[in-house]
């Protein structure tokens, strides 16, 4: 049963921009059911079909790309240019998987008296919990390779931004994924998300948002013994030696760590710098920052849009306190709209809180170090461990620092990390597994080894 209304508001308004019935626990047992009985349908389709039908919903995505765009760049408040993008790789993930299920291959080992052979089966039901942030395109990550590798899926969007989730269900369905093989259900975390985790048909929950309710669903997960990923939160560094091209490093660190409005997991919020290239390296950064155009997300040539809520404008503000030292900030406009200025902290201590907390908004700190020994004592100094990246013309120290950091993925003279073809997650508190790439299909499958005698032994 619905309970009460689900108020969607535009961020760079503060207006309403949609109202939905709020879906409660009973919504997500009547989904569950669904996905249960279309579950054996869906995991008999031959897999040329299966992969026929990911590819037809890739096209109907693709025909609805323009308003899929406009939603996300309404609802979570990100740049238009953005939301095409995201929009493109939602598209570009589900004929990625499309791929999947002809190539879900097993083994054959040899072994005596007979054959043994391993066969990749789907878990069953998954329930995908997923953040505000990266809307369609989180849910695609995980919704593409569930559904290639024959299980049936409960999405759960976040309560701020459910719009897109709930077109990409019509959209599906309309371009022939049968019933109940995805469903959407928009409530609560605290109610639909939780039931989600301990309902016993559920096999696999798949969660990607803060690592403190990350750490509650690993818990609520056990009681059923649940197969969990999640993706969670992030401190990045972003290691800038002196040897590095510092025009490219210092033009490309603000969209690394203000992209999105710093709410990205992968944010690269923490700018390592060494100590001898400080000063060019600040001025360079300084002009950049100044530059970056915030604003209306419709605008073709806005660069930023607002935070999210009211609420993250005011967690994102309480990193930025009068003892805090502010080295430059870039512009935001007035009136209503959850805006947040572009804010370099500097010179920072990775001791400090902006330096070892997860802000999720537009603010990065600059830690000055010497040496590559410091550069990786202080990047690795962090519960978090997904992304990064390290700047140098030393080739042979890019690869040393590298392989040094304990993060899940890492960029060299580049801040680009995720792509549709390669594996996504991270190390320590940073979260459990992989999305993304060849890896994502393992963990949406169980393996299942069956030997066959044929000397009757
Ligand atoms: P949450 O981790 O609370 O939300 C992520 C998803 O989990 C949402 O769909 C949410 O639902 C759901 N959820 C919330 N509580 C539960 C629960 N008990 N059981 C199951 N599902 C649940 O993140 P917030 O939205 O509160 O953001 C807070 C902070 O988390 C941010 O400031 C940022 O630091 C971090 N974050 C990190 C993300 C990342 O990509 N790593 C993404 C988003 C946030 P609903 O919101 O509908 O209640």
């Amino acid at each position: 049963m619905s309970d009460g209304t689900l108020e969607v508001i535009e961020p760079a308004t503060e207006l309403t921009l949609d109202r939905l019935p709020r879906a409660g626990a009973d919504d997500v047992d009547r989904a569950v059911a669904a996905a249960r009985e279309a579950f054996p349908a869906w995991r008999a389709l031959a897999p040329g079909d299966r992969s026929a039908t990911l590819r037809a919903v890739a096209d109907g995505l693709e025909r609805e790309a323009d308003h899929l765009i406009r939603i996300e760049a309404r609802n979570a408040g990100k740049p238009i240019g953005d939301a095409r993008g995201e929009i493109a790789m939602v598209i570009e993930c589900f004929r990625y998987y499309a791929g999947a299920p002809e190539r879900l291959l097993g083994q054959t080992i040899p072994v005596a008296g007979g054959v043994d052979m391993t066969f990749r089966e789907p878990l069953g039901v998954v329930g995908l919990i997923v953040p505000w942030n990266f809307p369609l395109v989180i849910s695609s990550w995980k919704v593409a390779p569930a559904l290639a590798a024959g299980n049936t899926v409960v999405l759960k969007p976040a309560e701020l931004t459910p719009l897109s989730a709930i077109e990409l269900e019509r959209i599906a369905v309309e371009a022939g994924l049968p019933a109940g093989v995805l469903n959407v259900v928009a409530g609560p975390g605290s109610i639909c998300g939780k039931r989600l985790v301990e309902h016993p048909d559920v096999a696999k929950i798949a969660f990607t948002g803060s690592t403190e309710v990350g750490r509650g669903i690993a818990a609520g997960a056990a009681a059923t013994i649940k197969r969990v990923t999640l993706e969670l939160g992030g401190k990045s560094a972003n290691v800038i030696f002196a040897d590095a091209d510092l025009e490219a490093a210092a033009a490309a660190a603000p969209s690394a760590v203000f992209g999105n409005a710093g709410q990205d997991c992968c944010a690269r919020s923490r700018i390592l710098v060494e100590r001898s290239a400080l000063d060019s390296f600040m001025s360079a950064l300084e002009e950049a920052v100044r530059s970056i155009r915030v604003g209306d997300p419709l605008d073709e040539a806005t660069e930023m849009g607002p935070l999210i809520s009211a609420g993250q404008r005011e967690t994102v503000s309480s990193f930025v306190s009068e003892d805090v030292p502010v080295a430059f900030r870039g512009s935001a406009p007035d009136g209503p709209g959850f805006w947040f200025p572009p804010t370099v902290l500097a010179p920072m201590s990775n001791d400090d809180r902006a330096s070892r907390e997860e802000i999720f908004g537009p603010v990065a700190a600059v830690i000055p170090f010497d040496g590559e020994e410091e550069a990786v004592r202080i990047a690795n100094d962090t519960i978090y461990g997904l992304s990064g990246s390290v700047w140098s013309r030393d080739g042979e120290r890019a690869l040393r620092v590298a392989r040094a950091l304990e993060t899940g993925v890492i960029s060299i003279n580049s801040n680009s990390s995720v792509r549709v073809s390669t594996p996504f997650g991270g190390f320590k508190q940073s979260g459990v597994g992989r999305e993304l790439g060849p890896d994502a299909l393992e963990h949406y499958t169980d393996v299942k080894n069956v030997y066959y005698a044929i000397d009757g032994s």
